[in-house]
């Protein structure tokens, strides 16, 4: 893929607008795993040293657009890269309408998420965005796939856009793993809906040979299945794409599921097979027999392509499932790339030498689970 690369341009002078995925966790006013701070620190070094005023913005949690919440600040984040970088980050929180950032130094912008509109890529807060710099840099991949404001409406309204080292890396990666891929190719969809997912699914549907679908996604599948899904997350109105997807491709249905009355950490787990599902149960993750049948999958894979949680991993009970496939990937010989949603989130929770062995293997990206 031909993309404009940051690396390609003179950046002396130059205001450059950097999206980054600066997401990482925060407890009480510091930030408690950095990793993705760090990745993001080339990209940083390389437009600060070409002489360009450096403008960073990033998205932290899921706050409510239009409503500061100090937890959501990035602030600490700004604090944190400060002291990685050797100098100060500047947090600018009223930014919009102008950021004052001279060559060489390297401001930070409050939380795009807390801009109405943001989510919904308004045309006029991108085109706000756009007149505070000369180039916009995308270098988020994590959230290159939602059409929002500081990812997709600026770019089109900004002088220059172009893509960023970790982005040009990322798509490098799946360049290569589309291209002429190790066969069998097997791609796994989780997360919570097929309506954000479904130009995937369908894009994916048509180069891989097998699919796994996990999450409130699977919840839809099952549905369409004729299958009982109770009050579980999932999307009526995308009942027929999923059987269309199901007739096209190998869509392996789970054979069990992990199923509570209640979301939440509390919730007591059972397991049933996926055609007992009673009316008043969620299903939340899948059973240890589907992770199985998964595993083996996984196991005589070339490729594996993986986005999203097999299940609502934030709570332990309904994690296994998608540990299992963590597990199954960092085992298998297959060359694998993770991201999207909260896969790294998931791959950072159940860590260990193994599942680090993906994120070694793969660029990664992720965003913090619900707040
Ligand atoms: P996404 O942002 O679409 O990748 O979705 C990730 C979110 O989906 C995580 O926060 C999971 O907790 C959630 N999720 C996964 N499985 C389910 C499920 N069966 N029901 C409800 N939410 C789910």
């Amino acid at each position: 893929m031909s993309v404009l690369k940051m690396t390609e341009l003179d950046l002396a002078g130059k205001r450059a607008m950097i999206r980054l995925d600066l997401n990482v966790p925060v407890e009480d006013g510091r930030v408690t795993s950095d990793a993705r701070i760090r990745a993001t620190l080339p990209t940083i070094e390389a437009a600060r040293d070409a002489g360009a005023a450096v403008i960073l913005l990033s998205h932290l949690g899921r706050p409510t657009e239009g409503e500061f919440e100090d937890q959501f600040s990035l602030g600490p984040v700004a604090r944190h890269l400060g002291v990685l970088l050797n100098q100060e980050v500047r947090l600018v929180t009223d930014w919009l309408d102008g950021v004052e950032v001279s060559p060489g130094e390297v401001v930070l912008c409050e939380n795009v998420r807390f801009n109405p509109g943001e989510k919904a890529n308004d045309e006029a807060l991108s085109k706000r965005m756009a007149a505070l710099c000369d180039v916009f840099v995308m270098d988020a991949f994590g959230t290159a796939h939602r059409a929002q404001a500081s990812t997709h409406g600026v770019a089109q309204f900004a002088p220059v856009a172009c893509a960023g080292p970790l982005l040009v890396e990322e798509l490098d990666a799946l360049g290569k793993a589309m291209q002429s891929p190790a066969r069998p190719v097997v791609a796994i969809v989780g997360g919570s809906k097929v309506s954000t997912k479904l130009t995937v699914l369908e894009e994916l549907s048509k180069h891989v040979d097998q699919m796994i679908v996990g999450g409130g996604i699977a919840n839809t599948f099952i549905a369409a299945a004729g299958l009982p899904v109770g009050k579980s997350l999932y999307e009526e109105e995308m009942l027929d794409q999923a059987t269309a997807l199901m007739s096209n491709s190998d869509i392996p249905m789970p054979v069990d599921v992990v199923n509570a009355t209640e979301f939440s950490a509390d919730a007591v787990a059972v397991t049933r097979d996926v055609a007992d599902t009673t009316d008043d149960e969620m299903i939340l993750d899948v059973g240890p027999q589907t992770a199985a049948i998964y595993a083996d999958i996984i196991a005589k894979a070339g490729t594996v392509v993986w986005n999203g949680p097999l299940g609502v991993f934030e709570i332990d009970q309904f994690g296994a499932g998608t540990k299992a496939l963590g597990e199954a990937i960092a085992a298998s010989n297959a060359f694998s790339i993770a991201g999207g949603g909260d896969t790294l989130a998931a791959l950072e929770k159940y860590g260990g030498p193994d599942t680090r062995s993906i994120v070694h293997r793969t660029p990664l990206e992720i965003e913090n689970p619900p707040g």
